[in-house]
């Protein structure tokens, strides 16, 4: 039986890179990034170049922080259904004391309610996109002040605004 020279050229059955038949198999084979791997955490096997990916979005055991704002619990992903769901009163709360703190008094339209009935608490996130609308439509209502006044509060609320 004639033994195969393991100098020999050979390439990575997987991503193709060239080498010798020991390189190959011994060295590139544990860094190659195409090949399969097993995740420590799921057991799930996986491209090596996608591992860190896998992990960082998908992999349903690994630790993530809870998305709702001011709710700083890590949670594995694959719970995260579950903490959201015991959890929702609590996070409500987070989500609207946090936009509270976003939005002024003078901006009482900004409503929390309606928009987790719409959207999983993930997506509020951020909440304060929405807090433009109001200052030049509730000048208007205010038709009993003079001029002067109504400049005033229009700068008192721009001051608002701003902290
Ligand atoms: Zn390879
Ligand atoms: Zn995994
Ligand atoms: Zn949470």
């Amino acid at each position: 039986m004639r033994r195969k020279c393991p100098k020999r050229d050979y390439c990575c059955k997987k991503c193709g890179k060239e080498g010798t038949y020991e390189s190959i198999t011994g060295s590139h084979v544990k860094e190659c990034g195409s090949e399969r791997v097993k995740c420590g955490l799921c057991n799930k096997c996986r491209e090596r170049g996608t591992m860190e990916e896998h992990k960082s979005k998908y992999c349903e055991y690994a630790q993530m922080e809870c998305p709702v704002l001011n709710c700083e619990k890590k949670v594995m992903r694959k719970d995260i259904n579950q903490h959201l769901k015991r959890n929702t009163s609590a996070h409500r709360k987070a989500i609207e004391k946090k936009v509270r703190e976003a939005s002024t008094a003078s901006n009482a339209k900004v409503s929390t309610k309606t928009d987790n009935a719409r959207a999983p608490p993930a997506f509020v996130v951020g909440g304060h996109s929405r807090q433009t609308s109001s200052a030049t439509s509730k000048s208007q209502e205010m038709s009993g002040y003079s001029d002067n006044q109504l400049q005033e509060i229009e700068l008192s609320k721009r001051d608002e605004t701003q902290l």
